[in-house]
């Protein structure tokens, strides 16, 4: 993703977007409050406003550039669209949170809803725990 994903996105390209977009997309961490990103721009040395941070963070998600979780126990998470599904499991004590993909997970949703005449568009599943350290 680069500048031409905001042009696509219909996004003029000014420099907080750039700057968050980079950083979601070179980070290893994969999911991203707003004030995580907002300190991690500060460390690397811009100097975008939290008010800014929220606000390119709903355009970059009406834009279908982002998605943005509403987990239990924590703020909204954000990570980038990377067209594949996947499924989380988040730790309430750390708020440390791991994606995974489980096939038979994914078929027998489709066969239960069918089995209740449902139309299904999209899904989401999220478990809630906590990890062993
Ligand atoms: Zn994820």
């Amino acid at each position: 993703m680069d500048k031409n994903d905001l042009k696509e996105a219909g996004l003029k390209i000014t420099k907080p977007r750039i700057e968050i977009l980079k950083l979601l997309e070179t980070s290893e961490k994969q999911h991203f409050g707003a004030e995580e990103i907002y300190q991690e721009l500060l460390v690397g040395g811009v100097k975008v406003g939290i008010a800014t941070v929220y606000r390119v963070l709903t355009q970059f998600e009406a834009a279908g550039l982002i998605i943005k979780h509403n987990f239990e126990g924590d703020q909204c998470v954000y990570e980038l669209e990377r067209g594949e599904h996947h499924d989380h499991m988040v730790d309430l004590k750390t708020g440390k949170i791991v994606e995974f993909h489980d096939e038979i997970i994914e078929q027998r949703q489709i066969e239960i809803a069918k089995e209740h005449g449902f139309k299904l568009m999209e899904h989401s599943l999220t478990l809630y725990g906590e990890f062993k350290d």
